[in-house]
């Protein structure tokens, strides 16, 4: 049960759980901050330190701590009917609504919803529906994926292999085959003489060159997150997507965004390929789906998948057992509501996102700035030793982990992707919020500053 006081965690050994993403050696000596509660848009830990959520837990408390609508959502379900499976045509009723409900915000024509439990395990889905697709279309040798350098989109061993990070991709092979990467389209880090237009369109073709070399006629799909996210928030220059999408149809690819950051409401739209002005045919969503309250993701199937699987695929193999849970179905219904009733999304467009974008930009003057990515409420820090010329700092510099240390210690929770910094706070932040969290990045960088110094 919850504990009582807190001073249990005084006594506690913290150093039985292994965690993820987390140097075990330095865990080991010191134990992690445990948090023990959630207020708006803040954590609280076990010492009592109120901490503003930079990152919105990780990328999904969109509707910020405590919201009761959810809490109530989820045991109003568990003592109505708290499973029944989605398996041999049976159906809870919150998963059957919740498909319809998330059809009728889904890009034109994504109107059926395969559920999973996991971003990973929706990744996972989407490359065997992608693969099974072209079996079934009588085109079983279409087989490779191509996906981004640095792109993060879970850790089965198939979203593995799928991504992009190379110290993740040595660990726990042989990987699976017929997986490809290409550059992601960083413009203030790899575009030098280029404009953002033409940036956007190279790194484009880079895909279309990759699939003329695999031969068009082997290449299944190409996924990709519309802001790389864990990657260290890389927002594309607007000429790209729009190209990826027109190369895959020139050769008869299918096109999948993960959206498992950027949906619900991220960029100011519902999928962040709305906000790029592209549609997938495929599309993965997770996280904000129940605003990271309980569990659960899906593919939303687009109209070519969909009719294949229905009318072509005969029974198709796959599912868990918690594929449209009725609690985390219903969890993610009244975020949807919730969403919707309060203009959220409209909210991220329209006001806090631009304020939030503005206020960042004001730390463009500091010398550890080189740069600011980001839309609506996601954005990245781009550091630098010196703007002019532009120079980044050495990995044993550590500047990304002493800015999100600083900026811990000061009360924001906040991300170091190297030494990209990353911000993701939740959709529901105030204008003060806003205006702290800005302060206390300022905060980190001159004391990052004052530490290492700038050349
Ligand atoms: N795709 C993307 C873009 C992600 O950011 C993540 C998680 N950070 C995943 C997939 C994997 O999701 P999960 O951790 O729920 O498996």
């Amino acid at each position: 049960g919850a504990p009582k006081s807190q001073d249990i965690w005084q006594d506690l050994d913290r150093r039985h759980h292994l965690h993820p993403f987390t140097d075990t050696k330095a865990l080991n000596a010191k134990g992690a901050r445990i948090i023990t509660r959630g207020e708006g848009c803040h954590i609280v830990d076990a010492e009592g330190k109120k901490l503003l959520d930079g990152m919105a837990g990780l990328w999904c408390v969109n509707l910020g701590y405590n919201r009761k609508e959810l809490v109530e959502a989820a045991a109003n379900q568990l003592s109505t009917l708290p499973y029944y499976n989605n398996f041999f045509s049976t159906a809870n009723t919150p998963s059957v609504e919740l498909a319809a409900r998330l059809a009728t915000v889904t890009p034109e024509g994504l109107d059926h919803i395969f559920f999973a439990n996991s971003g990973s395990e929706a990744i996972d889905t989407a490359m065997r529906m992608a693969r099974f697709f072209w079996q079934a279309a009588g085109k079983p040798e279409k087989t490779w994926l191509i996906a981004r350098d640095n792109s993060y989109h879970g850790s089965t061993i198939a979203a593995t292999s799928l991504g992009g990070q190379k110290e993740m991709r040595k660990q726990g092979g042989p990987l699976l085959g017929d997986i490809a990467h290409v550059a992601q389209p960083y413009h203030y880090g790899e575009g030098d003489g280029m404009s953002e237009d033409e940036f956007g369109l190279f790194r484009a073709r880079l895909i279309e060159e990759k699939i003329l070399e695999l031969g068009p006629e082997r290449v299944a799909a190409v996924f990709g997150e519309p802001i790389q996210g864990a990657g260290g928030v890389i927002v594309p220059p607007k000429t790209y997507w729009p190209e990826v999408e027109r190369i895959c149809r020139k050769y008869d690819v299918l096109l999948v965004a993960d959206e498992v950051i950027c949906g619900f409401g991220r960029t100011g739209s519902w999928f962040g390929c709305q906000t790029f002005g592209f549609t997938p045919d495929l599309m993965t969503m997770a996280k904000g789906m129940s605003s990271g309250y309980l569990p659960i993701s899906g593919v939303a199937v687009g109209r070519r998948v969909a009719d294949m699987l229905i009318e072509n695929g005969g029974e198709f193999y796959h599912g868990f057992t918690y594929s449209g849970h009725p609690a985390s179905a219903a969890v993610a219904l009244a975020t949807l509501d919730i969403l919707q009733d309060e203009k959220i999304i409209e909210r991220v467009r329209d006001d806090i996102g631009p304020y939030f974008q503005k206020g960042l930009r004001t730390l463009l003057d500091h010398p550890l700035v080189g740069h600011i990515d980001g839309v609506g409420l996601i954005a990245g820090i781009a550091l630098v030793k010196s703007k002019t010329p532009k120079t980044f700092f050495e990995t044993a510099d550590k500047a990304g982990v002493r800015v999100r240390d600083h900026s811990i210690s000061n009360g924001l929770m906040m991300r170091a992707v190297g030494d990209r910094m990353a911000l993701s706070p939740p959709l529901v932040i105030s204008h003060e919020e806003v205006d702290d969290l800005v302060r206390i990045v300022r905060r980190a960088l001159d004391l990052t500053l004052a530490e290492i110094g700038a050349a």
